[in-house]
């Protein structure tokens, strides 16, 4: 067998033979021989292609423990797992494009001039919640007023879960954001959030999940966690903005299951984030653009998996108003026997601007 210097090895893999001896201290590409006398690392010609795979997943920015696993896969089942990784980047990147608009428009004081001419945003907001033809209890909380709409869906013995999404709620509708400080405020609030949630229900085993649209001047932030869902209708067209944090949906996300697959589940309802008192859960927070003839859903999972996607577009796009929709909404989910509670809150952004700021601005 010819062997190549580390060098000449380096050179043709095109990586560094610095690398190269990281990649063998971390077991990812060990050379065929070192000599016991010297140390000098040597590679067979054959190892090339195994390290320009290396060298690809480094590119795509894959960290080095991710890169093992996806090494020792079989060929297809590495293809499905680099595709899993970039589905997750692309997830993350999209949630720091946001981030970076805002922060954009914050920076060049353009959010001011938006506020100033623009005011504050006007929204029509309903929401309802039902016990459903099942349950015996309604552990389902929705709430909707002036700055929030939100829904909360409860789980635990004794009424904790209920009492868990009502705290969960209450935190939220106690904000106060001065105008373009909503992010920070909602930073401060969700610190506690979790450890508070707990405090309330005082029942181990209790907790709840929270989704949430809040809203302060012009800006708009949605928070999540759990799997309660958020929609939004957008120019005829649904889609949904927010991510489960279930056990299955981390499962095709990692790309070990299918959509399909993930519908029949034997455990296809159990979280892998919720607000349970133990002080360290925190929802996801992130600001979004508001435009005017935009119109938010925010559901429990006792809507969102007994209604297809199709009858939530249909009665979204066909209500006249928020109160009619989240009617509508309720009356879909009995309409399939209704086995588990249901929560929901719409909420229409309207043209037009608020009054006092408008007429100074
Ligand atoms: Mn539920």
């Amino acid at each position: 067998m010819e062997l190549l210097t580390i060098g000449a090895f380096a050179r043709a893999a095109r990586l560094s033979p610095k690398a190269l001896r990281l990649y063998d201290e971390l077991g990812l590409l060990r050379p065929a021989e070192v000599d016991p006398v010297s140390g000098y690392r040597r590679y067979a010609a054959g190892q090339l292609e195994r390290a320009r795979l290396v060298a690809w997943l480094r590119r795509l920015g894959m960290p080095l423990a991710r890169i093992r696993s996806v090494l020792a896969l079989e060929p297809g089942a590495a293809a499905v797992e680099v595709a899993a990784y970039w589905e997750r980047v692309r997830a993350e990147t999209e949630a720091r494009r946001q981030l970076a608009a805002f922060l954009v428009d914050h920076l060049s004081g353009r959010s001011t001039t938006m506020e100033h001419t623009t005011g504050a945003l006007r929204v029509a907001y309903a929401a309802g919640s039902d016990r459903g033809l099942v349950r015996e209890r309604n552990d389902d909380c929705a709430y909707a007023g002036p700055g929030l709409v939100a829904v909360a869906d409860g789980m635990g013995p004794q009424g904790g879960g209920q009492q868990a999404g009502e705290a969960a709620i209450a935190a939220l509708r106690g904000l106060e954001a001065p105008a373009g400080e909503l992010l920070n405020a909602l930073e401060d609030a969700l610190a506690g959030l979790d450890a508070e949630v707990g405090a309330a229900s005082g029942l181990p085993g209790a907790g709840t999940t929270l989704t949430a649209v809040l809203w302060s001047g012009s800006q708009l932030a949605l928070v999540h966690i759990g799997d309660s869902r958020a929609y939004l209708l957008r120019d005829g067209e649904l889609l949904r903005i927010t991510h489960d944090h279930t056990l299955v949906q981390s499962m095709v996300d990692e790309g070990r299951l299918t959509l399909a697959e993930a519908a029949s589940h034997p455990q296809r309802t159990l979280l892998v984030r919720a607000l349970t008192g133990s002080g360290d859960s925190r929802p996801d927070v992130s600001l979004h653009a508001a435009r005017p003839g935009d119109r938010y859903l925010l559901c429990s999972d006792g809507l969102s998996r007994w209604a297809a996607e199709e009858q939530l577009h249909a009665v979204l796009a066909a209500a006249p108003d928020p109160a009619e929709a989240v009617r509508r909404l309720i009356a879909l989910a009995h309409g399939a026997g209704a086995p588990d509670n249901v929560a929901c809150a719409v909420a229409d952004v309207l043209p037009g601007v608020a009054g006092a700021q408008a007429a100074t601005g």
